[in-house]
């Protein structure tokens, strides 16, 4: 790579190349903006790549369910709004209550999703054991069925939106690190590269795990946690069809999918690893993620009883990423607080694959047009310019984390009313 590859000048810079980024590059250069999107690896290669794939439009509230059902809705579109191919499945998706709490909850979802207008409903036994066969309903309580949610091979959106972005004029520019967000005052100028600058009075920092350490290159407070997630797919099994659903066992923490003739698991720990990308190798990337089989197996044995396969079988493959997470679970989106025309789109929670084509969208309306399409003022990043102590942060994260499919009682040292402290 030369400095002839390099542009000197653009609109706007998009650093990182994962779901979030890629995404948000497609949607700027679809608005006719010049853009250079800059990956430190291949594009499309780090945490995106490693995901589950699932999509599911029903969230704990209005807000994020409109965000994931556009997400939806832009995946089953994606071919004909991008030009590049999108294999998915839409086998919809099933919530497993065990506990009473949990079923008093997805009674609450069925009535939520229904209000939206969602196609949603609590299922028989029969019913559930008919559309995914893999599962023991012994021990269940409910079974909520959400129709319209979608799985797919992860990697097809990053890929799909950085040829598209290419299509369209958009400069990619793989194992191509910032070293540096260049500024004038309190506002970006462009960015550093090691083949030279690039100048842009926009920047969006999509840098995924990494995100934090960008921002404070551009001066920039936006405090989340990188946490290891991980996911394990078993050998071939006879039985497995495309079109069984997305399983999700509430207490346990688990999803279960079908994948290519396998069955695929991952979840929730209570204890997750978490990251601190300043302390890391600038060289480390995700595949030298250290891994941990023991808990997908821990993971396993306590949905035995709902999927007892999983007791006794051989183990294909198993892989993991670095997702982010919030002290208060949502995303980060917008201007990042005290420098101008720099942006942030990340802290997904483990679930940015599908808010991706719908959160790049809004924040390319809103670079382009002053003012988000959608109301994401819950995602501001300068809630997370928090002076919360690190660990205070970390134990906020990790219980996120392990509360990802029901809400957490109460918070550590009284700190959920500091989350939202900047
Ligand atoms: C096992 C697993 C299962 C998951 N399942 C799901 C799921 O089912 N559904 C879902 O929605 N989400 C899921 N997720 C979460 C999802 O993968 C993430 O939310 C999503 O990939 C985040 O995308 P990103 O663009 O922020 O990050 P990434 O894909 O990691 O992209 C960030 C990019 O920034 C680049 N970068 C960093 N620093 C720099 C720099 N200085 N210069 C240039 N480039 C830089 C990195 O190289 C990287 O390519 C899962 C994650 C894992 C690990």
């Amino acid at each position: 790579m030369n400095r002839s590859a390099v542009p000197e000048r653009v609109d706007a810079v998009v650093i990182g190349s994962g779901a979030l980024g890629a995404s948000t590059c497609f949607h700027l250069a679809k608005a006719g903006l010049s853009v250079a999107m800059l990956d430190k690896a291949e594009l499309a290669s780090q945490t995106s790549p490693r995901a589950a794939g699932l999509s599911g439009v029903l969230r704990p509230d209005i807000a994020m369910t409109r965000i994931a059902t556009r997400g939806v809705e832009k995946i089953v579109n994606f071919q004909a709004e991008t030009g590049e191919p999108m294999e998915f499945q839409q086998p919809g998706s099933l919530k497993i209550a065990r506990l009473p709490q949990h079923e008093a909850q997805v009674h609450e979802d069925v009535e939520r999703g229904r209000a939206l207008g969602l196609d949603v409903a609590l299922i028989s036994f029969d019913e559930a054991r008919r559309l995914m066969p893999f599962l023991s309903t012994d021990g269940v309580r409910a079974v909520m069925h959400i129709r319209s949610d979608v799985y797919l091979e992860p990697v097809q959106v990053p890929a799909g939106y950085a040829r598209a972005s290419a299509r369209l004029g958009a400069i990619t520019l793989p194992n191509m690190p910032v070293e540096e967000i260049l500024t004038i005052g309190a506002a970006v100028a462009g960015v550093r590269t090691p083949h030279g600058d690039i100048r842009a009075p926009v920047v969006v920092d999509a840098a995924g795990a990494w995100l934090r350490v960008v921002a404070e290159q551009g001066g920039a407070s936006v405090k989340l946690v990188p946490t290891r997630h991980q996911l394990m797919l078993t050998a071939r099994l006879p039985d497995v069809r495309p079109t069984q659903p997305i399983t999700r066992i509430i207490d346990a923490n688990v999803y279960v999918r079908p994948d290519n003739g396998s069955l695929m698991l991952g979840g929730y720990e209570s204890d997750p690893v978490q990251y601190d990308m300043r302390d890391i190798p600038k060289d480390f990337c995700i595949e030298n993620l250290e891994l941990d089989l023991a808990v997908l197996r821990r993971l396993a044995k306590s949905v035995a009883e709902q999927f007892p396969v999983f007791r006794d079988v051989a183990i294909r493959e198993f892989r993991g990423g670095l997702p982010t997470m919030t002290a208060d679970g949502e995303h980060v989106l917008g201007p990042a607080p005290g420098i101008g025309g720099l942006y942030v789109i990340g802290g997904c929670c483990v679930g940015g694959l599908t808010t991706a084509p719908a959160l790049g969208e809004i924040l390319s309306d809103w670079i382009t047009q002053g003012r988000p399409s959608s109301d994401v003022s819950f995602m501001a990043p300068d809630r997370l310019a928090t002076q919360l102590p690190e660990e205070v942060l970390r134990d906020l994260c990790r219980l996120r984390y392990a509360h990802h499919y029901w809400p957490p009682e109460s918070m550590p040292n009284d700190a959920a009313a500091e989350t939202r402290m900047t």
